[in-house]
């Protein structure tokens, strides 16, 4: 593929660049520019809030959510030219990864599954970071094999139509600010696991939601426990038809690997930079023929990713459908990030313990980096998931032996 811009893509870079440049957050440039990810992005200000205001600021000039329709609050702008916002945007973006999964994964299940009113009622307040959402899938025994949840909806009594949802959730990224939740529940356990799932959105401050966030090994709460107790969701909240939240859910991952795939770190740049000016027992990294050959290596990996992301974004540019192809982005980026940020602290000797951005080498880029890695490799589909995918989606081998195949879910054998 042709990597430069066409002249209609210079000149909308031109437009994008002189407007960051006018209208960007300067001030939070030197923050952002020293932080490994969001969460830590920036610590002289309120971080939600600053946030807040960068995507209302993009929203208003119609920069939020570039590919999205214009009615729904979007850009109406093409995926490419969403690549080309993104190149632009730089580390500003970093601002708006609090919304990345409400705008990346939320909000294209929205466009391809809600009505029209829900559609005008949800779309726009998500795109301009006034509603934060969040994704309630994984479950304590459903993460890899997400059709096993066990949350349950039940038709309310009263004869309203509503449901009534009992359950628990696990690992919900940003459960604890967000304001609506994409919710994956069962509604028949007399039919196989994946054919009695239903897809619906629910308000997070609704009675009977009770978010715990859980710490982290780098001291965040990320993400929490999500518990819910006869919590009242009403029918206009369903996404897709009774039954149909297996094939919904469909959409929604396949739109998770895609964010995820076409936009994670993997500390390469980052490193090659730390080469150049960090001095080793034998003079500058960047001089010594083992450092280049392990650089060379990843350097080959990270352009070999950029350039199937690349295709990813052209075939939905040519209206395709995300694909299986986006595993391979998150895959290798994810292992990427650990062997790069290790191979940092390993370059760094003893000081590469050191996690203070004050005192750490690279304000503790690195540090940061390693910690987050193996997160990596489970959000969004485990390593071991996506090597599935690539081997039965895109070289066509068998499928794994599927033990509960057909099986009505309340006949299938557990512990309890
Ligand atoms: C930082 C973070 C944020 C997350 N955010 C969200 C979120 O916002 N919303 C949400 O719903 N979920 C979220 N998740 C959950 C994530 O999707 C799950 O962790 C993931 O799908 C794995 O599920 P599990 O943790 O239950 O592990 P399990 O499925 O129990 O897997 C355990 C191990 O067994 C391996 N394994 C499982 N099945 C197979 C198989 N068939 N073949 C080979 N190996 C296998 C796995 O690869 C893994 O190594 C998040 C996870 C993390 C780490």
């Amino acid at each position: 593929m042709d990597f430069d811009d066409t002249p209609e893509e210079a000149a909308f870079r031109a437009t994008v660049r002189s407007w960051i440049r006018a209208n960007a957050p300067r001030r939070l440039e030197p923050e952002l520019s020293r932080a490994a990810f969001a969460s830590k992005a920036i610590a002289s200000e309120d971080p939600l809030a600053a946030s807040r205001a960068w995507q209302k600021t993009k929203a208003d000039a119609g920069y939020a959510c570039l590919s999205w329709p214009k009615e729904y609050g979007g850009g109406g702008f093409s995926p490419m030219q969403q690549v080309i916002w993104q190149q632009e945007e730089g580390v500003f973006g970093l601002l708006s990864m609090i919304f990345a999964i409400g705008q990346g994964v939320c909000g294209p299940t929205l466009i391809s599954w809600a009505s029209d009113e829900q559609k005008a009622a949800r779309l726009p307040t998500l795109a301009s970071g006034e509603e934060i959402w969040c994704q309630l899938f994984s479950e304590p025994a459903a993460g890899s094999d997400l059709a096993a949840l066990r949350t349950y909806a039940a038709r309310a009594e009263d004869g309203s139509g509503d449901w009534i949802v009992n359950g628990q959730k696990m690992w919900t990224s940003n459960a604890h600010i967000s304001d609506w939740g994409l919710l994956l529940a069962r509604t028949d356990r007399t039919v196989p696991k994946h054919k009695g799932l239903t897809m619906f959105f629910v308000d997070m401050r609704s009675a009977g939601i009770d978010v715990r966030p859980v710490r982290q090994a780098n001291g965040d709460a990320g993400f929490s426990e999500v518990f819910m107790t006869d919590l009242r969701i009403p029918d206009v909240q369903r996404l897709g038809g009774v039954g149909e939240g297996w094939k919904v859910s469909i959409t929604t991952l396949a739109n998770e690997r895609m964010s995820i795939g076409t936009r994670s770190m993997t500390g390469v740049p980052e490193l090659l930079e730390l080469c150049c000016n960090i001095e080793t027992a034998t003079g500058l990294a960047i001089d010594d023929p083992a450092v280049r050959a392990k650089l060379a290596l990843w350097i080959a990996r990270a352009n070999a990713l950029r350039h199937t992301a690349m295709r990813a974004i052209s075939s939905v540019s040519r209206g395709e459908a995300p694909g299986p192809e986006n595993s391979v982005g998150k895959l290798v980026a994810a292992e990427l990030a650990r062997e790069t940020a290790a191979y940092a602290l390993e370059l760094q000797g003893q000081a590469g313990i050191l996690t203070s951005p004050e005192l750490a080498q690279s304000a503790g880029w690195f540090q940061t980096m390693l910690l987050r890695a193996p997160a990596m490799r489970l959000a969004g589909g485990s390593d071991e998931i996506l090597r599935n995918i690539i081997a039965q989606r895109i070289l066509g081998l068998p499928a794994e032996p599927r033990v509960d195949k057909g099986i009505p879910f309340n006949e299938i054998p557990t512990g309890r």
